[in-house]
C-alpha cells in the first residue's frame, strides 16, 4: 500500500496517511470537470442530473474518472453518484478498461407503433451494417407515434425513417433542425396573450373567483391520472407555503404524443398556465421536467422563458427547465419529484401525497403540460365553455394521440367520451388494405379491447374501468387482422420490463417472470394469472399494478392468439367486429 499519493490522484482524506480505497479521484478529470461544471463551492445536490448530462454532452458518455472527480466535487458517495447515473437510459457509462462507445447514436423506437411499422426488422439491419463511429439503439417510445417508424439522431427526432435513408443520414455529419415554427412569445402577446397573466399581477382580476372558475370546469389531469384540476389546486393552496409547482413534461407512456404537439407549436399557452397557477395557489418555484428525447424543444423553450423573464411577467414565480434522462417512471410524479431532486426515480411510498409534502418536502401541484395549456382558455371563456364540448356525461374535450393501423395517424381533438370508431374516422378510416380488429384506449397500460366493443365512450373510470381498461393519457393504438395480439402484449410486458425501477419485488420480478412465460412455445397461462394479480396486489406504484393489463386483454378477449392454448377462464369471444 503506497504511503504517498500517487502522481495524477487527489488524497480525498482530509487527514492522515494516503490508502487508496475504492476508486480514485484523478487529476485530469478534476481539471477537466472544473472547465465544464460551476466552481464546486456552488454545485447543488439537486442538480447531479444536469452535471452528468453536462459531461455526457461534452464527452459522449459517463467514465469513471468522470464520475469519481465529480462525487469528489459534490462531497457525495461514489456510489450515489454511480447509482444515480447508472439508473437513467440515456447515460452511458464506461469503466475504468472499457471502450467508450461510438460518438454517434441513433435510437430506433421499438414500442408497439413503431414495432408494427417494422422498426424491429429495420434496426437489424442498420445494426448489421453501422459504420464504426455510429451505433444504432432500441429505444422506447420516443413521442412521436405518429411518424412510426420513429427514429432519433442522438435525441433528434430525424426524418429519415427507412433503411436506405438511415444509412446516407449518418454518412453525413449530424445536423438538426431546431423548432422555428412555433407561437413565440411577441405573436403570443399580439393574439391576446398573457392578457389574464398581467390582470392577475396588477389585481384587476380575482384570485378567488378564478379558482372556483377553475374548479367548476371538468378540467382534469391529462397525463393520465385525471385528478379534478381545480380540486387539485385548492388542495395545495390550503397547505403552508412556500409551495411548488412541478410540471410533468415527461410523456413516455407509448403512444402518447399530444404534449410534444402543444409544447412545440403554443409554448407560452403552457406557461401562461404556470403564471396563473403560481397567482392561484400562491407558488414561488416551478420546475418543468421536460424528457430528454425533446431537444429541439428544450432549446426553443429556453429562448422563450429568457423572453418571458425579461418582460417582469413571471416576476412572481422562478421557473427552472429540468432535463429528464431517459426513465418512463419519472412520469410518476412522485418518481418526477424524486428525478428533480437529483436522484433515482423511484417512485414514493403515499401517504403523504405529494400536495403535501413533494418537492423538497414542501407541498406541490404537480400537473401535465397539457393541462396547464387549456387554463387560460377556460378562465378566459368560462368553465361552461368548456364542459358544453363534452358528449353527455362526459365534459370538456380532449386530445387523442391516435396512432397504429389508421390512415393518418395524429391528434384528434375531440368531445370527452368519443369512441374509437369516430376517431378512426376522424384519421381518414383505417390504412388501406387493414382491416379494424383491437386496439389500445390508454396506451401500453390501459389494456386491449376488441373491434367488438368500438362503442365504448374514452374517457376516465366508467365503461372503460368495467372493461378492467382506462384511458389514461388518450393515447390510442389501433391494430389489424395483421397484427399478432400475442406479439403485441409481448412488446408491451417488454416495455415495462425495461422500465421498472426495480423498487419493489413483484414488479421487477413479475415482469421478467412475464416476459419469459410468453415466450415459451406454449405459455402457462395458470402461472400469467398469478404473476397479474401478484403485480397488480402488491406493487407500489402503477407501472407493476398496470403492467399485466396487456397480457389479461389477450388471454381474455384474444384466447386463440394464445400460442398453443386456449385460456381456461377466456370469454368466447373474437376480435370481429
Ligand atoms: Fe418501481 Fe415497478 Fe415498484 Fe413502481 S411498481 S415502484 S416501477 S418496481
Amino acid at each position: 500500500m503506497p504511503d504517498s499519493i500517487p502522481e495524477n490522484t487527489i488524497n480525498t482524506r482530509k487527514k492522515g496517511r494516503f490508502k487508496p480505497k475504492g476508486r480514485l479521484v484523478q487529476r485530469d478529470n478534476l481539471i477537466a470537470l472544473e472547465q465544464l461544471l460551476p466552481p464546486a463551492s456552488e454545485m447543488k445536490r439537486d442538480m447531479l442530473i444536469e452535471y452528468l448530462h453536462i459531461i455526457q454532452d461534452h464527452a459522449g458518455h459517463l467514465s469513471a474518472g468522470d464520475l469519481a472527480a465529480l462525487a469528489h466535487m459534490m462531497r457525495l458517495p461514489m456510489a450515489e453518484v454511480w447509482e444515480v447515473a447508472s439508473f437513467y437510459d440515456h447515460f452511458t457509462l464506461v469503466k475504468e478498461g472499457e471502450m467508450p462507445p461510438p460518438q454517434r447514436t441513433v435510437r430506433v423506437c421499438t414500442s408497439l407503433s413503431c414495432m408494427m411499422a417494422g422498426s424491429t426488422e429495420m434496426l437489424a439491419e442498420l445494426q448489421k451494417n453501422s459504420p464504426d463511429d455510429v451505433r444504432f439503439v432500441p429505444a422506447p417510445c420516443l413521442g412521436a407515434c405518429d411518424k412510426a417508424p420513429a427514429v432519433a439522431d442522438g435525441h433528434h427526432l430525424t426524418e429519415a425513417r427507412d433503411t436506405a435513408a438511415l444509412s446516407a443520414l449518418v454518412s453525413r455529419p449530424a445536423h438538426y433542425q431546431p423548432v422555428t415554427s412555433h407561437i413565440g412569445f411577441e405573436d403570443y402577446q399580439a393574439q391576446g396573450g398573457y392578457r389574464l397573466a398581467r390582470q392577475l399581477s396588477d389585481g384587476s382580476a380575482n384570485s378567488e373567483k378564478l379558482l372556483e372558475s377553475l374548479d367548476k370546469s371538468a378540467l382534469r389531469g391529462l397525463g393520465g391520472a385525471g385528478f379534478p384540476t381545480g380540486r387539485k389546486w385548492k388542495i395545495v393552496a390550503s397547505q403552508p407555503a412556500p409551495r411548488f409547482l412541478a410540471v410533468n413534461g415527461d410523456e413516455g407512456e407509448p403512444g402518447t404524443f399530444k404534449d410534444r404537439f402543444y409544447l412545440s407549436t403554443d409554448p407560452h399557452r403552457m406557461l401562461e398556465g404556470i403564471l396563473i397557477a403560481a397567482h392561484l395557489v400562491s407558488i414561488s418555484k416551478c420546475y418543468i421536467y421536460l424528457r430528454d428525447e425533446y431537444p429541439e424543444i428544450r432549446d426553443m423553450l429556453i429562448a422563450e422563458l429568457d423572453l418571458l423573464k425579461a418582460s417582469g411577467l413571471s416576476d412572481h414565480v422562478d421557473i427552472e427547465l429540468r432535463r429528464g434522462a431517459g426513465a418512463y417512471i419519472c412520469g410518476e410524479e412522485s418518481a418526477m419529484i424524486e428525478s428533480i431532486e437529483g436522484k433515482r426515480g423511484l417512485p414514493r411510498h403515499r401517504p403523504p401525497y405529494v400536495a403535501e409534502r413533494g418537492l423538497f418536502g414542501r407541498p406541490t401541484l404537480v400537473n401535465n403540460v397539457e393541462t396547464l395549456f387549456w387554463v387560460r382558455d377556460i378562465l378566459e371563456q368560462g368553465p361552461d365553455w368548456f364542459n358544453e364540448q363534452g358528449k353527455e356525461g362526459h365534459p370538456g374535450f380532449r386530445t387523442y394521440s391516435v396512432s397504429g393501423r389508421v390512415a393518418r395517424p395524429g391528434l384528434v381533438k375531440a368531445a370527452a367520451g368519443s369512441t374509437v370508431t369516430e376517431l378512426i374516422e376522424a384519421c381518414g378510416g383505417m390504412a388501406e388494405g387493414h382491416e379494424f380488429k383491437a386496439y389500445l384506449p390508454g396506451g401500453a397500460s390501459g389494456g386491449i379491447l376488441p373491434a367488438g366493443k368500438a362503442d365504448l365512450p374514452l374517457d376516465f373510470g366508467g365503461a372503460l374501468a368495467a372493461e378492467g381498461c382506462f384511458v389514461g393519457s388518450h393515447a390510442v393504438v389501433v391494430l389489424s387482422q395483421q397484427d399478432d395480439m400475442w406479439q403485441a402484449a409481448e412488446n408491451l410486458l417488454e416495455f415495462f420490463t425495461h422500465e421498472s425501477c426495480g423498487q419493489c419485488t413483484p414488479c421487477r420480478s413479475g415482469t421478467i417472470k412475464a416476459v419469459e412465460e410468453m415466450a415459451r412455445p406454449a405459455p402457462n397461462t395458470e402461472i400469467l394469472g398469478q404473476l397479474a394479480s401478484t403485480m397488480a396486489d402488491a406493487s407500489i406504484c402503477g407501472l407493476g399494478q398496470a403492467a399485466s393489463n396487456p397480457l389479461l386483454s389477450v388471454m381474455k378477449h384474444f384466447p386463440q392468439e394464445v400460442p398453443s392454448q386456449t385460456h381456461p377462464n377466456a370469454e368466447p369471444e373474437s376480435g370481429e367486429s
